[in-house]
């Protein structure tokens, strides 16, 4: 339960009450998770008055900071079509006005689709104090043992690579069962994460070329047994994903050329 309330007018304000460890604080983005813990008595630092809300290009990447709301990425002309797609199936509009993209990933599990379409295009992560700078690779799967720093403040993915997922849900408003995300770089680089099942997304693949997508992302998928699909039919259906990917992918270049 949220018992603190702190609202710094500066980064450097919410870092050092962050760091404060006689006051045992946590980020608030969009507080539509956090307000729900009932474990403990805690406070917490709200961060919409810092200036982590903003969206920037950086040559061929785009940053964001952790604090800019879903809603707003969605009007931006600079994130790609999938990811806005992504956070469409991800979470509905009223939460959207709300929920934060740094809040998002520290909550989201195996099931999100706007994770997967993010560790696809190899996202980096700056984390504060230090300025530290972690691939979401390489993040995701100790993120609650072993977090870089006390604040997520940016978000940096690659802006030029072809990027498409397709994904399978047992109705249009179910969460994903399986997700297939796929990029690919001008240099032919591949890199292919799935989600849909689990605490986190993985990567299945990422190498010079495309060759093998198919059998990686059976591969990748081959314990993926839960209540709501058995890992042989995951291990089925994301070989084929992973194909109607590079398919779409070779029909976007074409369309280029
Ligand atoms: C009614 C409802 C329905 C929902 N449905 C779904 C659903 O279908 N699927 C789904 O995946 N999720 C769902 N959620 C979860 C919710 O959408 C996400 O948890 C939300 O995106 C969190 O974002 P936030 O900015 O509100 O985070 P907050 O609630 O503010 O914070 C969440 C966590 O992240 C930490 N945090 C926030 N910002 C930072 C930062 N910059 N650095 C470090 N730590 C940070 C906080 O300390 C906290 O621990 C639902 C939530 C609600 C209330």
């Amino acid at each position: 339960m949220i018992t603190t309330y702190f609202r710094p007018k500066t980064l450097d304000e919410a870092l050092n009450l962050l760091t404060d460890t006689t006051k045992q604080l946590k980020p608030l983005g969009g507080g539509t998770r956090i307000s729900r813990e009932q474990a403990g008595e805690f406070g917490v630092v709200d961060l919409q008055d810092t200036g982590l809300d903003q969206v920037t290009s950086r040559g061929q990447r785009l940053a964001a900071g952790a604090a800019v709301r879903l809603e707003d990425l969605l009007d931006h002309p600079d994130v790609h079509p999938e990811i806005k797609r992504a956070i469409q199936i991800d979470i509905s509009e009223n939460l959207r006005n709300m929920a934060t993209l740094g809040g998002w990933l520290m909550s989201s599990d195996g099931r999100s689709v706007l994770t997967t379409v993010l560790l696809a295009l190899d996202t980096t992560l700056t984390w504060e104090p230090g300025q530290t700078r972690v691939r979401m690779g390489n993040w995701l799967p100790v993120r609650t043992e072993e977090p870089p720093g006390v604040l997520l403040t940016e978000l940096e993915w690659w802006l030029r690579p072809h990027l498409v997922f397709e994904y399978v849900a047992r109705s249009p408003k179910d969460r994903p069962i399986l997700v297939v995300a796929a990029a690919q770089w001008g240099s032919g680089r591949t890199r292919i994460a799935m989600g849909g099942y689990g605490e986190s997304t993985i990567i299945a693949m990422d190498g010079p070329e495309d060759s093998g997508v198919d059998v990686a992302s059976r591969d990748a998928y081959c314990d993926a047994d839960d209540q709501w699909a058995t890992a042989l039919y995951r291990r089925e259906v994301a070989s084929k994903l992973a194909l109607r990917c590079l398919d779409r992918i070779d029909a976007i270049k074409e369309s280029e050329a």
